[in-house]
């Protein structure tokens, strides 16, 4: 038998080790013929009568699988729509079969009659662990990694995941597991008796062989009579203990608008009543469903496809052959210098760190040395990568030090002038051929330009703080920012592994023009006396991770002043509503600058006490009664203003891509997840739902929200922004 994804060893004791190793790809993943393949196999070890048991493993080192290619899932998932057009139910029934396959298969590898083992040799995602958890016996090295991260892309595991992992494990363990998508390491797998044994990486296939030399049952125990569940049936004083808290939980944590993450609690509800085969078929039903939401077409696309097109440089000029870089010089350690200096020397980039003297320099590293240590003591790094890391980074006022740079990134103070003096100092000193980049929040890149020798070369890269933990960058292009300075730029960003957008230069760029339209909408909140726990709660419920007041005190009070009077100096009074800047101001004026005050919309007491909403700001305002509040119209208002903002940056041209604005504004922003992005947030109601929302709050609330003519066009054709904008590609820029 040959395979051209697999090979299949069979030892003197009868052991067949099934070696899965795509040869055109770095890592495994599920494809249809992969599937065909290990069926075939499951046929081969059963029919052979010399094979005794069988072994599973990846021919890749460190990595196991990655899981499903999820654009087969998109492609189902398309061919589903066209079809559901002329026949749904026939179209369902495709669709349910489709999506049944791998849990079948599953089924049938751990009811063959033969014991498999998986060798897991190091990262194990999604269907991956699926398989593994359906083998009789797993055993993992110690380093690998595994988990079930389909909930984070608006799915959930659905080749058995929901019913294996709490057959194995205990109910509350399986759920944060299942509901979070979080990774695990080998040793807290086996704690959860995910995993049998952990094994050094050289001694995995020897101890699988063990296993079933030892005579490994080849009956699982969910399939054995008098099984019990690990935490007892669902009808019992255990489980009457657990579920009433899950519900809350699960409506505490995902506000209800994850179907991914509701049909997770229901398969796992449902299927521990039944015995296996049907449990999963109760689990290929909601899977089916959950696939058809929207929520999941949106998610998969933004979070997985779109994701991943941008990080492999999706925008990347083509033309321009792959950089080589080696050193990055930052100038300015001040808090994100500092940041941008760490990730830069994570992604094994030499970096010359430089400030206005010695000891702002070095205060500048130590962040990275602070940051190394506690990756140290999570036991995430080696005290000897912590010490290379460091190595690389070089602190010094000393301009001199960028001779040999091939990229400078200037996060000095907001101030054109200061700019302008530091892009004059590094230009005398720069090889002519590096790219010179800032990293300004509010300034036009065009104008910064106007300093350097070169403005070709010169480029925007906006980071988020804090830089090592936000993964998104804006690149923003000056109105001559040339393709090698863009390339360069991506070209970095992705040796540091965050995620780039690109967009053109304008006031607030894109990500904050969209989190300044969230921030006022809670200050028109506050002044018509909405009570601001609703405010911040309406919020969260919309499905962002923070409410906008505790986003505010996050960025400062004071830097929402400065921000209203640079608006009000460059484009007149009338720019900022006078009710918010009385609002700013007063706050201001009582020194509640926000968190670094100890004080803003919330106060901020000594740990371990929790921040609370400062009382006094309910006396500014006369309070509305809660019960004559819409709660619904307070989450559509904070969903639609921001994406509003982002159908503007569409029209002006600012944003030319839809990707952008709807990774942008999940990375940048954590823009409702669910939704997958400000523009899919549109697109998903379909245009047309979406100007009759905005002209219903227009109606309500002012102007602000009344659509552009771009959208009424739109709505009028009948078109999405995903249709009428096509997502660039760098073969389409160079065509
Ligand atoms: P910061 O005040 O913490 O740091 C600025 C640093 O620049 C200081 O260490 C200062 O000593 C140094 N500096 C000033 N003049 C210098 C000179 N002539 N030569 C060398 N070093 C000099 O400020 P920050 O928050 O890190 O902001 C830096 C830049 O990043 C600004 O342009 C800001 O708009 C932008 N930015 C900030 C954020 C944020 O959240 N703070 C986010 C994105 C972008």
């Amino acid at each position: 038998m040959s395979y051209e994804n697999f090979t299949v060893e069979t030892d003197g004791d009868g052991i067949a080790l099934v070696t899965w190793d795509m040869p055109d790809r770095s890592m495994n993943v599920f494809t249809a013929a992969v599937m065909d393949e290990i069926d075939r196999i499951v046929d081969q070890v059963v029919a052979d009568a010399a094979i005794k048991g069988a072994i599973i493993t990846s021919g890749k080192k460190g990595s196991f699988t990655g899981g499903a290619d999820l654009k087969m899932l998109s492609g189902m998932f398309a061919s589903f729509e066209a079809k559901k057009r002329e026949d749904k139910d026939a179209a369902i029934q495709e669709l349910f079969d489709g999506v049944g396959r791998m849990s079948w298969l599953w089924r049938k590898l751990e009811t063959c009659g033969k014991p498999f083992v998986a060798a897991i040799n190091g990262t194990c995602m999604g269907g991956g662990l699926e398989l593994a958890l359906a083998c009789h016996g797993r055993v993992a090295a110690a380093g690998a990694r595994m988990g079930l991260p389909e909930v984070k892309v608006g799915i959930f595991p659905g080749a058995g995941g929901t019913q294996r992992v709490p057959r194995l494990t205990d109910t509350q363990s399986a759920l944060q597991m299942l509901l979070k998508g979080s990774t695990l390491s080998a040793e807290k797998a086996k704690g959860m008796k995910l995993i049998d044994a952990v094994v050094p990486e050289g001694d995995l296939v020897a101890r699988a062989r063990e296993m079933l030399n030892a005579g490994l049952s080849p009956v699982q125990p969910w399939d054995q009579k008098g099984f019990k569940l690990p935490s007892g049936p669902v009808y019992s004083a255990q489980g009457a203990q657990i579920w009433p808290a899950v519900a809350s939980l699960y409506r505490k944590e995902t506000a209800d608008n994850y179907p991914g993450a509701r049909a997770i609690v229901k398969c796992v509800y449902e299927g521990l009543l039944l015995p296996i085969d049907a449990a999963l078929r109760v689990e290929q039903r909601y899977f089916t469903e959950v696939l058809q939401t929207t929520e999941a077409a949106m998610m998969i696309r933004s979070l997985f496809v779109s994701l991943q097109e941008l990080n492999k440089g999706a925008r990347r000029p083509a033309n321009v052959p792959a950089s080589q870089l080696t050193k990055v010089g930052i100038v300015g350690a001040g808090f994100m210098g500092a940041g941008i200096a760490y990730v830069a020397a994570q992604g094994g980039l030499d970096v010359v760190l430089i400030d206005r003297d010695q000891d702002a320099a070095d205060k500048g590293k130590a962040h990275s040395k602070a940051l190394m240590e506690k990756l140290v003591g999570q036991g995430r790094a080696t005290k000897e990568q912590a010490e290379a890391v460091l190595a690389r980074i070089t602190a010094t006022p000393d301009y001199d030090a960028l001779k040999d740079a091939d990229l400078v990134v200037e996060a000095v103070f907001e101030d054109r002038d200061v700019k302008a003096e530091v892009t004059r100092k590094v230009a005398a000193v720069l090889p002519k051929t590096a790219i010179y980049a800032s990293n300004t929040s509010t300034i036009p890149i065009t104008g910064l330009a106007e300093a350097f020798d070169d403005p070709e070369r010169f480029i925007g890269i906006h980071f988020f703080s804090p830089v090592d933990r936000m993964m998104l960058t804006e690149g923003i292009l000056g109105e001559k920012t040339g393709d090698e300075a863009l390339a360069v730029a991506l070209d970095f960003v992705r040796a540091i592994r965050k995620t780039p957008i690109v967009v053109n230069d304008t006031r607030g760029f894109f990500a904050n023009r969209c989190v300044l339209r969230y921030m006022s909408e809670a200050y028109d909140m506050l002044v018509e006396g909405v009570p601001p726990a609703m405010i911040e709660n309406a919020a969260k419920f919309a499905g962002m991770p923070v409410g906008p007041l505790a986003l505010n005190d996050e960025t400062a009070v004071d830097l929402s002043l400065r921000i209203m009077k640079a608006t009000m100096r460059d484009m007149g009074d009338d720019s900022v509503d006078p009710r918010h800047f009385k609002l700013v101001e007063q706050m201001n004026g009582d020194g509640r600058l926000g968190r670094k005050a100890g004080m803003g919309f919330y106060d901020y007491p000594a740990k371990p006490a929790k921040k609370s909403l400062w009382p006094g700001l309910k006396q500014m305002f006369e309070q509305q009664p809660a019960e004559s509040i819409d709660f619904e119209e307070l989450k559509q208002r904070f969903l639609a203003t921001m994406a509003l903002e982002a159908a503007r940056t569409m029209e002006e041209g600012v944003v030319v891509d839809p990707r952008e604005a709807d990774v942008g504004s999940i990375l940048g922003f954590g823009y409702a997840p669910y939704t997958g992005g400000t523009i899919s947030y549109i697109d998903g109601m379909g245009v047309k739902a979406f100007v009759a929302l905005c002209e219903r709050l227009a109606d309500r609330h002012g102007e602000r929200f009344q659509p552009t003519p771009l959208l009424r066009e739109m709505a009028e054709k009948g078109e999405s922004f995903y249709g009428r904008f096509p997502p660039k590609t760098p073969e389409a820029k160079a065509a």
